[in-house]
């Protein structure tokens, strides 16, 4: 597909939500008005100086941002090639990037008058981070989530539960994430008055690409002045995985106008391309609309949303944010899956060289860098996003590993 090089590509989405002939905002009817009033206040907070104090506030006493910029010596040295360093997103609150989004988006609820919040969730990973949000300001807190997953998710269900969530299991379609965000959409238009959508990635009707991406970009931004700080230049190659794209995003988008910064995004390659059990929606998927946005999806020949496959929770998702799918149609990301048993391999080796035990979504990312770095030379610089910690994922090692906890 062709499309028009932009002068620049940070400055996207325009006014309908659209990152070229992707994203927008396919929503019922019903949901117009809700889209356009979230999308005042979003437009109105962003300006705001003191959304802005508060935000930073959160992030620095609650999330313990800036995260740091870490050079991974020994990994360095091991692979024998170029620099690498991690951004420890993992060492936020609850583990994971996701905190990130949820701290700026309840904000953006009170300062709405919303006083119910609901939430998606697949592994678990972003209904964990909405209860502790709103066990944070006092809100009511609904998280719809895949009876499959309920059942695969047990102790992040009880984590939800402790919070004071309610964890609703969906039963429609597969009990998959994808169905969780049907029910959640459905909720929204039910409860207007009440309730505001807090949605866990870069995807979604406009304006929440576009939200959850600047709620993200704290990662981006604190690692360019980070590696100004450590190395007085900006990095050569930046790479993170990607579910829906939120973490990546966060990262890629203060660099996306740097031609020099070469910038890959990692997908689940699952079990190998030819099958079924991937979940590359970019490498292997095909244009369509889901959850409001057109996007790069997997699906049959008539259009029916298939299931995913990853080793990761959080990457099986069967779409991805639509400022990604405009990335890759531009080149200006490239997007490269890496398959499960890589994965596993990458997770061994980052926490016997570095004693880093990582989610087995960044471990993902991880074995694209054990890929390039050997290839690149000693003077230049790879930055991985580190985007959560692996204590999430240790039974699903031990299990592909034979060993038992
Ligand atoms: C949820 C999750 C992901 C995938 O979501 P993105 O929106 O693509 O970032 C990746 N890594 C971790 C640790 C997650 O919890």
């Amino acid at each position: 597909m062709n499309q028009q090089l932009p002068n620049s590509f940070r400055a996207g989405p325009d006014e309908e939500g659209r990152f070229g002939l992707f994203g927008g905002r396919f929503v019922a009817e019903t949901l117009m008005p809700l889209i356009l009033d979230l999308q005042e206040h979003w437009n109105a907070a962003r300006k705001d100086p003191e959304f802005k104090a508060e935000l930073d506030g959160l992030n620095r006493h609650y999330i313990g941002r800036p995260s740091p910029l870490y050079y991974a010596e020994r990994l360095t040295e091991e692979l024998g090639g170029a620099k690498i360093y991690f951004k420890r997103d993992e060492l936020n609150h609850t583990g994971s990037h996701k905190i990130n989004n949820c701290v700026g988006q309840i904000l953006l609820a009170r300062k709405m008058g919303k006083t119910r919040i609901i939430a998606e969730t697949g592994a678990g990973q972003h209904g964990v981070a909405t209860a502790t949000v709103c066990a944070r300001f006092g809100l009511p807190c609904v998280v719809y989530m895949g009876a499959t997953d309920v059942e695969r998710q047990a102790p992040n269900v009880f984590r939800m539960k402790l919070l004071g969530a309610e964890v609703i299991p969906v039963t429609a379609g597969h009990g998959t994430l994808k169905d969780a965000m049907n029910e959640a959409l459905r909720d929204w238009v039910t409860n207007v008055d009440s309730t505001y959508y807090l949605i866990g990635t870069a995807a979604g009707p406009h304006p929440y690409p576009e939200l959850v991406r600047e709620f993200q970009s704290v990662i981006g931004k604190e690692t360019r002045e980070q590696m100004m700080a450590a190395e007085g230049r900006l990095p050569d190659m930046l790479v993170a995985a990607v579910g829906g794209g939120s973490n990546a995003i966060g990262l890629f988008h203060p660099f996306l106008d740097d031609k020099d910064v070469s910038i890959v995004g990692v997908e689940a390659g699952g079990k190998g391309l030819e099958g079924e059990e991937h979940c590359a929606s970019l490498t292997a998927g095909a244009p369509g609309v889901l959850h409001g946005n057109r996007t790069y999806l997997l699906q049959n020949s008539d259009g029916q949303i298939k299931e995913g496959h990853s080793i990761s929770a959080g990457l099986d998702y069967p779409g991805i944010g639509p400022e990604h799918s405009w990335l890759k149609d531009t080149r200006r990301v490239e997007y490269v899956p890496i398959m499960d048993q890589e994965a596993l391999a990458a997770f061994q080796m980052l926490t016997r060289t570095e004693g880093i035990i990582p989610a087995l979504e960044p471990a993902h990312a991880l074995a694209e860098v054990i890929k390039r770095a050997p290839k690149m030379d000693r003077d230049q610089i790879i930055v991985m996003n580190l985007c959560g910690r692996g204590d999430k994922d240790v039974h699903t090692v031990a299990k592909h590993l034979g060993m038992e906890i």
